[in-house]
């Protein structure tokens, strides 16, 4: 289990990137879902014990992370959002140098750890190609590889979906999906679908703060009976805008689809709609902005 009570971090240009975050993140697959500049990557470098955050108390397990941040980095495996090593050296070479640097001392070990790592991550078979000419889907499997290095207990993967096509971007979500559910993955993305493919638990972050935490089907539960749709034409989105609170637009055969949320039935064509994790997500967000 991983708890954070009340972290705050403020960047020295005054920028408070978290605020007041609390969190118990229980194994398995835990989805940090937040637009861009939420203050994902803070967490999760806070987390990673690569900064200290100006407030707060973060503790897996018996570690207190603050206080002990190289045993937290025993136990660690962490795939950065800026995971940008691609040298011209063989994937194999590659993973073999960062076991040393993760304390695997014996040749055997460490030879027996690379062959099961690639195997694991479906890169046996181009093992000794460059990590240079690896496509950006491979380079997301290495990055796992690196991180799965020793056992982790606790695993922080960073937006590790971003560019990715489809076809990769699947592979890479069963990948993940296999490391397994006696560890604490937390997998940090501003893509709706990633979490909600893989995540039992999840919370959404703005504005450097927790919006949301729960199961997403509970989540999208409580929207039940509260999210409408109607198909308009482009022209009469600003309208529309005007009249309701749309959470979403996105278009479907040339018509423009909108959600709106509401307590009741707003007439004027609406349909109700089972609502999914982005009606929830959107909703979240839309909520903020009025706000502000
Ligand atoms: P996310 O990963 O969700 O996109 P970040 O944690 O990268 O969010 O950023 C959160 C906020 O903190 C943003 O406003 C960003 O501009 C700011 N920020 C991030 N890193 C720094 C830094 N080193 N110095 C100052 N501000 C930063």
């Amino acid at each position: 289990m991983l708890e954070l009570a009340n972290v705050s971090h403020v960047y020295p240009n005054g920028t408070r990137a978290l605020d007041g975050v609390s969190l118990s993140i229980p194994r398995g697959m835990y989805g940090l879902l937040g637009p861009n500049g939420a203050g994902k990557s803070t967490l999760m470098r806070t987390v990673a014990t690569l900064q200290t955050p100006s407030e707060g108390d973060i503790r897996f397990g018996d570690i207190d992370v603050i206080r002990e941040p190289e045993r937290l980095r025993r136990t660690l495996g962490y795939l950065p959002q800026d995971f940008g090593v691609y040298p011209r050296v063989s994937a194999q070479d590659m993973l073999s140098h960062m076991a040393v640097l993760k304390g695997i001392a014996s040749a055997g070990e460490r030879k027996a750890t690379v062959e099961s790592l690639l195997q694991q991550v479906n890169l046996w078979n181009v093992r000794k190609k460059a990590l240079a000419g690896f496509s950006g889907g491979m380079r997301q499997r290495f990055g796992i590889a690196q991180a799965l290095i020793g056992n982790p207990d606790l695993i922080i993967v960073d937006e590790p979906t971003a560019g990715l096509d489809p076809e990769e971007r699947n592979r890479f979500l069963n990948l993940l999906a296999e490391i397994g559910e006696n560890v604490v993955v937390i997998l940090s993305t501003h893509i709706v679908e990633d979490v909600s493919d893989l995540c039992p638990r999840m919370a959404v972050l703005a504005d450097g703060r927790i919006q949301l935490e729960g199961a997403p089907l509970e989540l999208i539960a409580a929207t039940r009976g509260r999210i409408w749709m109607k198909a308009i034409a482009r022209a009469e989105i600003e309208d529309h805008r005007a009249r309701y609170d749309i959470i979403s637009t996105r278009l479907f055969a040339g018509r423009t689809i909108i959600h709106v949320l509401a307590d009741s039935d707003p007439g004027d064509g609406f349909a109700p709609v089972e609502g999914g994790l982005e009606d929830v997500y959107f909703s979240t967000l839309a909520g903020l902005r009025r706000a502000a």
